[in-house]
């Protein structure tokens, strides 16, 4: 697949946007104070890019959905006192002209935006003739095309300062994420489209502070070209996503404590290295999924206790042996080395359900 899109690094007035750069600032702005006081705790330690969120696109109704058009002086002031340059999210036009209209620096567009084509194009043709960065979240379900789409619909508008940022997934299964990175998604994007800068956004991803490290560490060793994070003056207070915020001192302890493994400059990244690369990616996502899935065994082992069932029923097994085979036909794969991966499986489930057994049996005891 060749794209046929014209791209130029992002830079701004007197600012470069080089690997690698942290954009970051209030899910939302709320007060003027709270605006500027986050902006001021951000900006002495020297980051240059404030985000706020002014239109909040909100799952359900009755959520906070933003203060609108009133919070843009907010970050015209803060542009102004620290010297940082200003991002927000823009769903349509309307928004794109008030934005403009306050001299915002960077416009984004949310996830659940770039899954709507109606929308992306809206906003396009709102952006013509304009030359503002313009950086494009991953759709809410993972789909590449739909991504790739809106990349695609923004550039023929004549943006040529395209990022992306890659939020994560959203899914039905409880995972340890409330988005799902599918770290293989951005993978594959770079390899489409190289010279796209990617930003990650690991508090869409984690829903919480206490993972944030870990999954910007994942996305420094994996050479993104940015980070964009939730930074908050007074966290637990925030109006719109407060268990993933940190504050302005926190953030930089985090940012300070990230190693910066430089890609080897000289040494040309191999489709091999890239293959080894989606490999590792899809070996994570395996474990993931067998954790998922022996904390379901557990919580069968749990009923199976309560209800004094005993925990190996044949018929189940074999249903699950036969459904799991003719699974793996149907999917071109070979059937016994499935059912050896599966009797592994079982045969795991039942160790953990009978130390389950058990610990419960001791603890009536
Ligand atoms: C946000 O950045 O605050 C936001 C709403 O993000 P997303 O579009 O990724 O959900
Ligand atoms: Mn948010």
């Amino acid at each position: 697949m060749k794209y046929n899109l014209d791209l130029e690094p992002i830079s701004l007035p007197g600012l470069e946007l080089k690997r690698p750069f942290l954009i970051s600032g209030p899910c939302s702005a709320e007060t003027e104070e709270q605006t500027l006081e986050t902006a001021r705790g951000l900006a002495k330690y020297g980051y240059k890019l404030f985000r706020a969120g002014i239109w909040k696109p909100r799952t359900r109704p009755g959520a906070f959905e933003g203060v609108g058009t009133l919070g843009l002086p907010w970050l015209k002031r803060v542009k102004e006192e620290t010297g940082m340059y200003t991002c927000v999210e823009v769903a349509n036009t309307h928004h794109v002209y008030e934005a403009l209209k306050f001299g915002i620096d960077i416009l984004w567009i949310g996830a659940r935006t770039t899954a709507n084509p109606f929308a992306v194009q809206e906003i396009a043709d709102a952006l013509k003739g304009i030359d503002i960065p313009v950086l494009i979240k991953n759709p809410v379900n993972p789909d590449i095309e739909l991504w790739v789409g809106a990349i695609e619909r923004v550039n023929q508008a004549g943006i040529k300062k395209i990022g992306a940022i890659h939020r994560g997934f959203s899914s039905f299964d409880d995972t340890k994420y409330r988005n799902a990175p599918h770290w293989q998604i951005p993978i594959e994007l770079r390899r489409r489209i190289p010279e796209l800068p990617i930003i990650n956004d690991p508090s869409h991803i984690s829903g919480k502070r206490e993972l944030l490290k870990e999954i910007s560490q994942e996305a420094m060793d994996l050479n993104f070209d940015g980070l964009i994070i939730e930074s908050h003056i007074n966290p637990e207070k925030a109006w719109s996503d407060a268990q993933q915020q940190v504050t302005p001192d926190q953030l930089h302890e985090m940012i300070e404590s990230i190693v910066l493994r430089e890609p080897k400059i000289d040494v040309p990244r191999t489709e091999l290295d890239q293959l080894r690369e989606q490999i590792d990616v899809l070996d994570n996502n395996l474990l993931e999924l067998l954790k998922e899935r022996m904390k379901v065994s557990e919580a069968i082992g749990r009923y199976k206790f309560e209800n004094n069932i005993t925990i190996l029923q044949t018929r189940r097994y074999d249903e699950i042996l036969t459904k799991r085979r003719a699974k793996a036909e149907e999917k071109g794969l070979n059937p016994d080395f499935v059912i050896d991966i599966f009797e592994s499986i079982h045969e795991e489930s039942i160790h953990i359900q009978n130390e389950l057994m058990n610990k419960e049996l001791e603890k009536k005891k």
